[in-house]
């Protein structure tokens, strides 16, 4: 599955992401370990508010 890195938004292929996380209930996939440290010190800049 293609999935959204959520802080690059680059289309990566969800088993070769390099980090998954979790925020709110929702999963998300990184492109690298980079952008999900970049992820986790900020959640919310990164995750569209309903
Ligand atoms: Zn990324």
């Amino acid at each position: 599955m293609i999935v959204v890195c959520p802080v690059c938004k680059t289309e990566i292929e969800d088993k070769k992401a390099g980090g998954a996380g979790e925020q709110d209930g929702e999963n998300y996939c990184f492109c690298c370990k980079a952008c999900k440290k970049q992820f986790d010190e900020d959640p919310n800049q990164y995750v569209d508010k309903k």
